[in-house]
């Protein structure tokens, strides 16, 4: 066999021993999805955790808010994706064990999806969420506060992207994206019904 044939030959086996060796056995879609869940509520509980130290009993009682408590409940959520998405990333660049690098790279994804599925409303100025509420107080614009957060979240998905081989990468994709799109789908269903401000 000539030596060219022999080295792709080689280089191949290579890569799917390395990507075999990287892909958890079975597709965790279960704790993908309990890990989406876990993100999302973790972005409200910030919101409510954050309120129920800065508002008074009688702006909980009334509703009616001063603007810095207002702007503390706000960014909480936007800061809390923040933070999870950057320190899933270090939990990813961590982690020996397969499933649990797939499980970190699924929490930075369900954060970066977040701010994508805001994207379109709050560039459009249709929305009412964080980035508007944010901008009105502070007077800057919720585009500019969303192209930011998307920035981050770009490179945040490419780096985790670049941790896995080319010939893993198609098969973690493919979870985390199944994940992503059934623990949305199921999110904006149940959230509403549940009363939770999704
Ligand atoms: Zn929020």
């Amino acid at each position: 066999m000539p030596n060219e044939q022999r080295v792709g030959l080689e280089t191949n086996t290579a890569t799917q021993n390395t990507a075999s060796s990287e892909v958890p056995a079975a597709p965790p879609l279960l704790l993908l999805l309990v890990l989406f869940w876990l993100s999302i509520l973790g972005h409200e509980a910030a919101h409510f955790g954050v309120g129920a130290l800065v508002y008074s009993s009688d702006e909980l009682r009334t509703g009616i808010v001063r603007s810095w408590p207002q702007l503390l409940v706000v960014c909480a959520g936007p800061v809390s994706t923040m933070l999870h998405m950057t320190m899933s990333v270090l939990g990813a660049r961590s982690s020996q064990n397969a499933t649990w690098k797939l499980a970190w790279s699924s929490l930075v994804a369900s954060a970066a999806s977040r701010i994508a599925i805001v994207g379109y409303g709050t560039l459009r100025g249709t929305a009412i969420n964080d980035e508007q509420t944010i901008g009105r107080i502070l007077g800057i614009s919720p585009r500019a506060i969303w192209c930011l957060e998307a920035l981050v979240a770009v490179a945040c998905i490419v780096y985790v992207a670049r941790m896995w081989s080319p010939g893993a990468r198609p098969q973690i994709l493919q979870w985390i994206a199944v994940s992503v799109v059934v623990g949305w789908a199921v999110t904006l269903v149940a959230g509403p019904l549940l009363g939770l401000p999704i």
